[in-house]
């Protein structure tokens, strides 16, 4: 095994309650493509087989529409001694009573974490009432609460009407609010144009940073491919996928993958140090700006020229790419609630 995930993200279902511009896996209510419940249990299962694996992700779609059965899923996961979070859009926290049954049922299975998308593309679908609601109960109940509001030029969702309704969790450190950069769909199915030189003007941008995500969070689709990271993009980069589980286990799969350069460099210096690389060879070669990390790493990875030159000249840092990567990993903290994927 050349490389030791820390969180499996499972991809429950495609099926979702909403149908949000440019969403990363194509969700809507009509799809229905979903990993069989009984083989979740399995790869449940086969995770305990990979000891780097501690926390386990339920997403989707929306991991929500599974119903009591994502309920046994976190508690068999719980009772393997595995963290857990769930990601949602929170449809379900239609007043505080349902969302108090809802969560209690969840806590008692262990549920640790549990993360709501909103923002712009949201609201048609989930109006954020509803993840104020389901926030503030499963904060109380003893959850850790993470808020991830989308953005982009085009938002018109004010994410400070989140911080000040949730103001005392938040000074209590129950939940957090992020605001993450809502990602062109790779496979082209978004109708808004999405651009981001507001927001990138005021923060840095992680796509000239490295991606602490690929290797480290591993994801199975609904399809049931492993893929290297949690990324927008992730089914639609050949080179990201891993592999099939859904005739082998999982911890076969990650044992056997093959030693990829590309996703341990991408791990150590990111896809704009990537193409400060390839521009050596190709000097007219440029990634996109003002766009999303992941935008950025699948402009990189799919430029033919830019993946002939790494196949081909990387190897000479090979050395230097994977002694980063060895220290990286004597070296890795933690954040509070680290960004994973909207649901
Ligand atoms: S930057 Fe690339 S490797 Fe990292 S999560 Fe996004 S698509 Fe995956
Ligand atoms: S972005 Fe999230 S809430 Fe929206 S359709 Fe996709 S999975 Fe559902």
């Amino acid at each position: 095994m050349f490389f030791r995930p820390r969180y499996l993200s499972i991809l429950t279902t495609r099926q979702c309650t909403a149908a949000c511009d440019h969403c990363c896996i194509g969700s809507s209510p009509q799809q229905r493509q979903a990993i069989p419940v009984q083989r979740i249990h399995e790869l449940i299962d086969e995770a305990t087989r990979i000891e780097s694996i501690e926390l386990i992700v339920f997403t989707g779609g929306e991991c929500f529409l599974l119903g009591d059965a994502l309920d046994e899923l976190i508690g068999h996961a719980t009772s393997n001694g595995f963290r857990t979070r769930a990601i949602t859009n929170g449809y379900w926290a239609v007043n505080e009573r349902a969302a108090n049954a809802r969560v209690a049922s969840l806590r008692r299975m262990g549920l640790g974490e549990l993360m709501f998308s909103t923002g712009t593309f949201h609201q048609r679908f989930v109006r954020v009432d509803r993840v104020i609601v389901g926030a503030r109960t499963a904060a109380e109940a003893g959850i850790l609460v993470r808020v991830s509001v989308e953005t982009c030029d085009q938002a018109t969702f004010d994410a400070a009407y989140v911080r000040e309704t949730l103001a005392d969790l938040i000074d209590a450190r129950r939940v957090f609010v992020g605001e993450d950069p809502w990602t062109t769909d790779v496979a082209g199915r978004g109708d808004t144009l999405l651009t981001h030189e507001r927001f990138f003007a005021h923060v840095p941008n992680p796509a000239d940073q490295r991606c602490p995500q690929v290797l480290d969070v591993i994801s199975v689709t609904p399809a049931q491919e492993l893929i290297a990271c949690c990324g927008f993009p992730q089914e639609h980069l050949p080179r990201m996928q891993l592999g099939s589980v859904a005739e082998r286990p999982l911890d076969a799969v990650v044992a056997t993958a093959p030693r990829d350069l590309l996703k341990l460099w991408l791990h150590v210096s990111g896809p704009v140090e990537i193409a400060r690389f390839v521009a050596h060879y190709e000097p007219e070669f440029r990634l996109p700006r003002g766009a999303s990390v992941c935008e950025v790493c699948a402009a990189l990875q799919r430029d033919a020229r830019a993946m002939r030159i790494i196949d081909e000249h990387a190897p000479q840092i090979e050395r230097q790419i994977e002694a980063a990567f060895t220290q990286l990993r004597r070296q890795i903290t933690e954040p509070s609630v680290p960004h994973l994927q909207l649901a």
